[in-house]
């Protein structure tokens, strides 16, 4: 078969333009009407209803009105939030679309699975998922997974033209599984079969996230408690102050100021988001608990051949060897249209020094290629020259091609030593070697050539510049970071030294993984961090043996045989440029950009969602406090009612906001580096969190008591009195938000910080307070009286003493804390 040329990229454009995308249609993404109405039965907007009717039915229209809008803003908001998560999973769905690979002016190339066009020339590599329907142009070995489409799960041979109509075609969404092929696209997106029975592959699995088991629990706890204390006032004021509806009335303001509706969309919000601002730095999230799990992480695991090192290879020398020679055979035992860097720089290398062997690479046949095995880690060709006669070329790790060689003892002990020397200087080092053959038929096993030392060929790999820093910055952290490669142990503990990969613990290899016992294993893997000569299904006993030592392990991997270790790790990363697309879909993440600094940026993002998210349910949690307090106590006290349902819709337009937008928003990153990974069993809603929380809120309802006792004991009216409580509620409310920005910083090292919304959404409450004080019609609506300055003066005076009272407990915690680790 010829040369592949493929479409022309402007034919492919155009017919992109005509018949679509490759892309089935998702499941129909809920309607605004659909969004508004599950809106609607949220239980805040049934409170709400339910208030502004009994506001009609006692003839109060202004505030069934005021409440009625306040439903519209709400559903304005819940829509707009709802609509914003959407989006940003939506965004998600269409980065986690598989990529293809396609030959297009002659030139392969990845592009996105959805821009596959019908003529486009599919390349198909084991490990990967077909993208379109096609026909089979050329096959070596290819086997297909067609169980998706036909529930057969023995995979199915493929055959170049001429074989048996369903031999001949391949499928959209069939997994290759060996072997390597061509095919020619002749049915894309809808029109494929896989798009006629319209199934979705690769969606973002909506699992539940053991934050959602917990925040469900907090909820109806909250909850019930929100509801039993809600029915108790009711029937209090009804009882004592006379009036069933006013009494309802009441009860109904006191569970819209604390039923916890909040926790449940504050988790969806920072979750979807937290996926969104991952997959804005080129990291794909496929499973949602992996963004909670990630800040946990205690070791990364990674890849050393493309994570940390560019994997652009460069020839470096030749040695042991007639240079020459060495690089032409290098060259014989290459892969006619390699990917692989490695055979990509060995022929760049051979077309200066040996030009002869690139000839030789097109004149002559391929007649056996002997791939790459666990059992001889190197690549065989045997080559049939012009006259017939074979020429055969091996290239691969030094140990295999020396073992297959077959010198005296001594010879072999000779050019070992040299590799390790070669190796120590961070190079990877093969060896070459040639075999004559006369016998017609070739042998099973590439070992049974009678092959001739020919000399070593050393490649640069080099290290990623930015990769010491983040080893260090890992470190600092607290994370491990354990180096994985198939190479030579000498190479890379060089390497991991030039990262800055703890050495001292000495290398694991591949094949120690597989012989020690388990116990002792768990023992092994705790001290060293650099594992060499590991075969990919080898990962899944370190990763197994790393959980056993108690660690949180997140491991990356790219091919078919990382899929089980990927799995099983408890944040398994894919590395997406290069990865398969079995090991894709065994990760919870994917790289977009294969390179270990963006395994890091997402371990930074991750703690900082975590981090935030737990300050924003703290606050939640605080606020509440003082809110139900105060709407509770003067009715058991017989004093004069603060909080109308007016008041508390102030208070969640205030609230809402803040939990959401303002604590997500964030960026604590650089101190949530600076400390060890959190306990992963340690609960969300910790005893410490809630004693943290609740106790600030407690201070906040003491000083907001004092404020109304001291206003009740002074005479004031009851407008006065209201209007001055309620703004040390809504002051106290913000120290509060200030409080929770971080749970060990002060509050005035915060300051600083940058959060505009944050800001914006301070002068905006404190601006609607003002108004609603000293704009006669609003303060009517309010039933408050214009406060003085000495009164704004105690108003703010009583929310900033619950600040402080943060601060203290800050400065309590810091130094209990400092004492433990110190
Ligand atoms: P890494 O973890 O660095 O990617 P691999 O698992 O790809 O390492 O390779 C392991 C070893 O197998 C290499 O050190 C090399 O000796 C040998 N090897 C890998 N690819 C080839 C190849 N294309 N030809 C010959 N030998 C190879
Ligand atoms: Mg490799």
């Amino acid at each position: 078969m010829g040369p592949l040329t493929g479409l022309p990229a402007a034919e492919a454009a155009r017919r992109l333009r005509e018949e679509g995308p490759n892309s089935i249609p998702f499941a129909k993404r809920p309607g605004t009407l659909t969004i508004a109405l599950e809106v609607l039965r949220e239980p805040m907007l049934l409170l709400l209803c339910a208030a502004s009717t009994l506001y009609l039915l006692i003839g109060d229209l202004t505030e069934a009105l005021v409440l009625a809008a306040s439903i519209l803003v709400v559903i304005a908001i819940s829509i707009g939030q709802r609509a914003k998560t959407e989006r940003a999973l939506e965004a998600l769905r269409d980065l986690s679309s598989p990529r293809a690979l396609v030959v297009r002016d002659g030139v392969q190339q990845r592009i996105a699975g959805a821009a596959v066009v019908r003529g486009d020339v599919l390349i198909l590599a084991d490990g990967d998922r077909v993208a379109a329907d096609g026909r089979v142009l050329a096959a070596s070995d290819l086997m297909v997974d067609e169980s998706l489409l036909t529930g057969e799960s023995l995979p199915v041979e493929k055959d170049a033209p001429g074989a048996a109509e369903r031999a001949g075609r391949v499928f959209s969404g069939t997994l290759v599984v060996r072997g390597h092929g061509y095919a020619e696209v002749l049915a894309t997106g809808a029109r494929s079969e896989l798009g006629r029975i319209g199934r979705m592959l690769g969606e973002i699995a909506p699992e539940k996230t053991s934050l959602e088991v917990e925040t469900g629990r907090v909820v109806r706890l909250v909850a019930a408690f929100a509801v039993g204390l809600s029915a108790l006032v009711a029937v209090c004021y009804a009882v004592t102050r006379g009036g069933w509806v006013e009494g309802v009335l009441a009860g109904l303001t006191l569970a819209m100021a604390i039923l916890p509706e909040e926790f449940p969309v504050v988790l969806t919000v920072f979750l979807a988001l937290g996926a969104w601002r991952i997959a804005r730095r080129d990291v794909l999230t496929r499973r949602m608990p992996a963004i909670e799990m990630l800040g946990a992480a205690t070791v990364l695991c990674v890849d050393k051949t493309g994570t940390l090192t560019e994997n652009r290879m460069a020839v470096k020398e030749v040695f042991a060897g007639d240079k020459r020679e060495v690089l032409a055979y290098a060259a014989l035992a290459s892969e006619l249209a390699p990917f692989d860097p490695m055979e990509n720089a060995i022929l760049a290398a051979a077309s200066l020094a040996a030009p002869e062997a690139v000839e030789w690479r097109q004149a002559w046949r391929l007649d056996r290629d002997y791939s790459l095995s666990p059992a001889f880690l190197a690549v065989c060709h045997a080559w049939r020259d012009a006259e017939g006669r074979a020429v055969v070329a091996v290239k691969g790790a030094p140990e295999a091609v020396i073992a297959a060689c077959r010198l005296g003892p001594a010879e072999a002990e000779a050019l070992l030593s040299e590799a390790r020397r070669g190796a120590e200087r961070g190079v990877r080092i093969l060896g070459v070697a040639r075999a004559q053959w006369s016998r017609a038929d070739w042998p099973a096993d590439p070992r049974d050539f009678p092959f001739r030392w020919l000399g070593f060929v050393a490649l640069a790999d080099p290290l990623r510049p930015t990769v010491p820093a983040a080893v260090a910055e890992c470190r600092r952290a607290g994370i491990r970071v354990v180096m994985i490669t198939g190479d030579h142990g000498g190479t890379a503990l060089a390497i991991a030294r030039e990262a800055g990969i703890r050495t001292e613990g000495g290398l694991l290899t591949g094949a120690e993984l597989d012989s020690l016992p388990e116990a002792e294993l768990a023992q092994a893997v705790r001290g060293v961090d650099v594992f060499a000569r590991v075969l990919p299904q080898q990962k899944l006993r370190l990763v197994v043996a790393l959980k056993a030592a108690g660690e949180v392990v997140a491991m990356t991997g790219d091919g078919v045989n990382d899929a089980p270790a990927l799995r099983a790790a408890h944040i398994g990363v894919a590395m997406g440029g290069r990865g398969t697309d079995v090991a894709r879909e065994a990760a919870s993440l994917v790289l977009l950009r294969d390179e270990f600094g963006a395994i890091v940026d997402t371990v930074r993002l991750g703690r900082r969602i975590y981090d935030n998210l737990r300050n924003a349910m703290g606050y939640l949690l605080a606020v509440h406090v003082p809110i139900a307090g105060i709407s509770f106590l003067p009715l058991v006290f017989g004093g004069p009612i603060v909080l109308y349902p007016v008041h508390v819709v102030f208070l969640e337009f205030v609230i809402d906001p803040a939990c959401s937008v303002v604590f997500e928003a964030e960026s604590g990153e650089s101190e949530a580096m600076q400390r060890p990974p959190r306990d992963p069993h340690e609960p969300l809603f910790s005893r410490s969190m809630l004693a943290a929380s609740l106790g600030l809120g407690a201070a906040a309802l003491l000083a907001v008591v004092l404020v109304y006792g001291w206003a009740l004991l002074a005479g004031r009216s009851e407008g006065e009195l209201r209007a001055l409580s309620f703004a040390a509620v809504v002051i106290g409310n913000l120290a509060l938000i200030l409080a929770h920005r971080s749970r060990s910083r002060p509050i005035f090292a915060t300051l600083a910080r940058p959060n505009p919304v944050l800001w914006w959404m301070m002068l905006a409450a404190l601006a609607a307070l003002g108004l609603a004080i000293y704009v006669p019609p609003m303060a009517a609506v309010f039933r408050f009286a214009p406060l003085g300055a000495a009164e704004i003066g105690i108003a703010f005076a009583a929310g900033l003493a619950g600040a402080l009272c943060s601060e203290g407990w800050k400065w309590y915690t810091a130094g209990s804390r400092g004492a433990r680790t110190g």
